[in-house]
């Protein structure tokens, strides 16, 4: 009796959960299985040197095919997998395929891979980073790592000392989504970041946004002025690009210049010419 009374509650309340919850913890469910069954794969989304006009390097944007739902965005499920924890192993995994992928292309192209904030909070964290170049054979210059304030503001004095562990290993960082959030002078000021990545909210209003201009010209000023290079994300027309290169931006990443996609970027073209 005791138990039946017991489900019917649990009945009731999943009748009464709104549709997202519900969708939200099917997914917080399937993520669990995601790796073992092979469900996610990388993408690869070309940087842009504005200088050289050359591809400077590539970005790993994880997707989730999911076989009922078909894919998933990252946005949608890299908060449930932080939620749940479940996000240490698949940022585990993203590392180890990126660059395991990476090793093979020729080139020495660069490859930047996003950590979220609870990784970058995990104590074993350089170790991890460690162990994946050595396996793959891939030198610790070609690694850069995406990191959002979040990360810092969570625990500014471990968050730190993590940074400054990964660097040590000669590995790269790059300061995500900057303009958002709790972007702070003092965050660029305590860490020596290899980038910054203007997020691409400004891009995307600039046309109409005087503000948004406003915004990106004085990032890169800051940039500049602490001689940190500015990459600029969200680039989809000619007219940003010409605004970019207009304010003596250094790098640049969107649809104009390539979607994400799968690998290997740009040697089926080099394969064409060998054979
Ligand atoms: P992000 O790191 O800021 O990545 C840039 C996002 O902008 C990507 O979305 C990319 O596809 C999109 N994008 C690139 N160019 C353009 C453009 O010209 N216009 C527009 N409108 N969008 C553009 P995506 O792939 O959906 O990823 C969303 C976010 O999910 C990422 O933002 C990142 O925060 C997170 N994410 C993706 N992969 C991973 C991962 O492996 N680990 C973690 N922790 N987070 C990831
Ligand atoms: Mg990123
Ligand atoms: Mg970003
Ligand atoms: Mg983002």
């Amino acid at each position: 009796r005791a138990k039946s009374s017991f489900s019917e509650h649990i009945c009731y309340y999943e009748a009464g959960m709104d549709e997202s919850a519900r969708h939200r913890r099917q997914l917080a469910n399937d993520l669990r299985q995601a790796i073992a069954r092979d469900e996610f794969e990388v993408l690869y989304q070309p940087q842009r040197s504005l200088r050289t006009n050359e591809v400077s390097g590539y970005e790993a944007l994880l997707r989730w095919h999911h076989p009922r739902l078909g894919t998933i965005s990252p946005s949608e499920f890299i908060p449930i997998a932080e939620e749940t924890g479940e996000i240490i192993r698949i940022g585990e995994w993203v590392l180890r395929a990126a660059c395991a992928e990476v090793v093979t292309w020729p080139g020495k192209d660069k490859i930047a891979v996003n950590l979220s904030p609870v990784q970058l909070l995990q104590a074993d964290l350089p170790e991890v980073v460690t162990a994946i170049l050595h396996e793959v054979g891939m030198s610790p210059q070609r690694l850069e790592l995406e990191i959002t304030e979040t990360a810092i503001i969570a625990d500014k004095t471990r968050a730190l000392h993590s940074l400054r562990r990964i660097k040590a290993l000669g590995v790269s960082v790059a300061m995500d989504d900057f303009g958002t959030g709790y972007s702070s002078l003092d965050t660029l000021h305590s860490f020596p970041f290899d980038k910054i990545k203007i997020d691409k909210s400004f891009l995307l209003e600039s046309r109409e946004s005087d503000q948004a201009r406003a915004i990106i010209r004085a990032v890169l000023a800051l940039g500049h002025s602490l001689g940190i290079p500015v990459l600029a994300e969200g680039v989809e027309t000619h007219e940003q690009l010409q605004l970019l290169l207009g304010e003596g931006c250094d790098e640049a990443q969107g649809y104009y210049f390539g979607r994400p996609g799968p690998p290997p970027p740009g040697v089926g073209r080099a394969l064409a010419v060998n054979a």
